[in-house]
């Protein structure tokens, strides 16, 4: 295992154009074994506030016409697609997950750079046809899209550099100005995006402080982000806790929110057991289970238990736990102690409740500090805690249900509503889950943690408010203007 080495920029703060110290310094940390591998700098809420205000002034400063946007974004997106080794080398340093899940990330987040780059050439308005009201056959209305000025691109640790151009790509092609926020246990692949950014920036001739990013205290740059009037948009993907919390407190500012889940994959008896069963596995454990939308609960018919169960242990018995660096590693290490901890203690408390370990089961020791097995649980019933509870862990836990009715039921059995999966051949069970499942998305014949870049993705009840997907956080980043030409001199 060799870490990825972090650049010069990596411990400093982007505000204004140049990368500055903070008020403290803070390690960041290789997940499976506690090495160091960099730092970063700590910002005081003043330099939020600076950070805040360049980009304000660069905002209303920039005039970049929607090529030139689409170019700054083409631009990083080269640079990223140019280091996506080294740039997926320092994600699996910082954040644990096994190389090829960061490579696909990386390339998943050029993707989403170039879907964002096109995005900015698409901003039409609509033309009003007047005369559909009567008295008004001689106006002429149409709608225009203007930025909203400030965005704050708050992030956690799960996909450090994607989710980070999920904000920061639409908020730009939509004329915007940005202040990063990453979580501070993954910050350097932000901050490395932020680097290509800043020399997009120069090179299309952007003002400077039109990207900034901050690391450190979130709840420092939290209350500063909140209390500023300049900062006209909050885009946070983490926790439902800190998602409230921002909810309470952001006013009149437009605000996305990306939470929590739970989520359900139901596995019907007409299916393909055996395929059904690697999907679910792989849902569940990809990201050592740290994933917003990974299958969080298995929903099966009683009576089909038995051959889910085998399928299930089969296919994750397949996995292969070790280094994040060794290309065989299927499954590495969690974050941090705190993740790991409360993966252990949900495990615990679910098999004092009853649950059976129908494989895995054993996490640290030889395995690493913060390594948990890929677990197939049985006898789960829906008040046990690895149900319950959102599972940022590879944990596979099997709830049975009578029939198709109890089996709905069950899948809305949670607070959240993020995303849900059922694999079915009968269409219309496909089309009652699809109707009838409480969730920002349904997918029929694959798991919950679908997702690809550019569709409509975010969740209900607890798991949030508004959509990302390039085209749509474009939406919520910008305003529509009615400009009317009227015939006030012939009226
Ligand atoms: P988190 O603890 O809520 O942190 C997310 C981000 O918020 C971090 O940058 C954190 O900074 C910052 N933060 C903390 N307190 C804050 C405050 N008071 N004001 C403003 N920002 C604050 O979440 P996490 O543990 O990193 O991520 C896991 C959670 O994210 C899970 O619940 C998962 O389901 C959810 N998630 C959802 C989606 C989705 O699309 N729905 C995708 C991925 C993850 P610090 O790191 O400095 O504390």
């Amino acid at each position: 295992m060799q870490l990825e080495p972090t650049s010069g920029y990596e411990g400093a703060l982007l505000i204004d154009g140049a990368w500055v110290e903070g008020e403290g310094r803070q390690d960041v940390v290789h997940p499976y074994d506690g090495s160091r591998v960099g730092s970063i700098a700590l910002a005081g809420r003043e330099q939020v506030v600076e950070a805040i205000e360049a980009a304000e002034r660069a905002q209303e400063a920039a005039d970049l016409s929607a090529y030139e946007r689409y170019e700054l974004l083409s631009k990083t997106a080269d640079r990223l697609e140019a280091e996506l080794e080294s740039v997926a080398r320092l994600l699996t340093s910082e954040q644990g997950k096994p190389l090829s899940e960061s490579k696909g990330e990386v390339d998943r987040a050029v993707q989403t750079l170039r879907l964002s780059a096109e995005e900015a050439k698409r901003q039409f308005g609509e033309y009003v046809p007047m005369d559909a009201q009567r008295g008004f056959s001689r106006d002429h209305c149409f709608t225009q899209h203007e930025p909203l000025g400030v965005v704050a691109a708050i992030t956690p640790f799960n996909f450090p550099i994607n989710l980070m151009v999920h904000k920061v790509g639409p908020a730009l092609a939509a004329g915007n100005a940005v202040v990063g926020k990453p979580a501070s246990n993954t910050p350097l692949v932000s901050l490395k995006l932020f680097e290509f950014l800043e020399e997009a920036c120069r090179e299309v001739g952007a003002p400077t402080g039109l990207v900034n990013v901050v690391t450190g205290s979130g709840s420092t740059t939290g209350d500063a982000i909140l209390e500023h009037d300049a900062v006209e948009a909050i885009s946070f993907t983490g926790s439902t806790a800190v998602g409230k919390y921002l909810a309470n407190n952001s006013g009149m500012k437009e605000l996305t929110l990306e939470l929590g889940g739970n989520d359900p994959t139901i596995i019907w008896d007409d299916t393909d057991i055996e395929e059904a069963a690697a999907q679910v596995v792989g849902g569940a454990c990809s990201n050592a289970g740290q994933v917003c939308n990974s299958v969080e609960r298995v929903i099966v018919p009683e009576h089909i238990e038995g051959d889910v169960v085998e399928a299930l242990v089969a296919a994750a018995e397949e996995l292969t736990v070790g280094d994040p660096f060794d290309p065989e590693t299927n499954v590495a290490s969690m974050v941090d102690d705190d993740q790991f901890e409360t993966v252990v203690d949900i495990f615990e408390r679910t098999v004092e409740a009853g649950a059976t370990v129908e494989c895995g089961g054993n996490y640290g020791g030889d395995l690493g500090p913060r390594t948990f097995e890929p677990t197939v649980l049985s006898g789960v019933t829906p008040e046990m805690p690895a149900a319950k509870e959102e599972v940022f862990g590879p944990l596979v836990p099997v709830i049975t249900v009578p029939d198709f009715d109890a089996a709905i039921e069950e899948a809305n059995n949670t607070n959240y509503g993020l995303e849900a999966g059922i694999f079915t051949q009968d269409i219309d069970r496909g089309r009652r889950a699809a109707n009838e499942i409480d969730a920002g998305g349904v997918n029929v014949n694959t798991v919950s943690g679908f997702r690809a870049d550019h569709m409509p993705y975010g969740g209900f009840k607890d798991s949030g408010v508004g959509k990302e997907g390039i085209k749509y956080a474009v939406e919520h980043f910008s305003r529509q203007k009615l400009v009317g030409f009227h015939d006030g001199f012939n009226a």
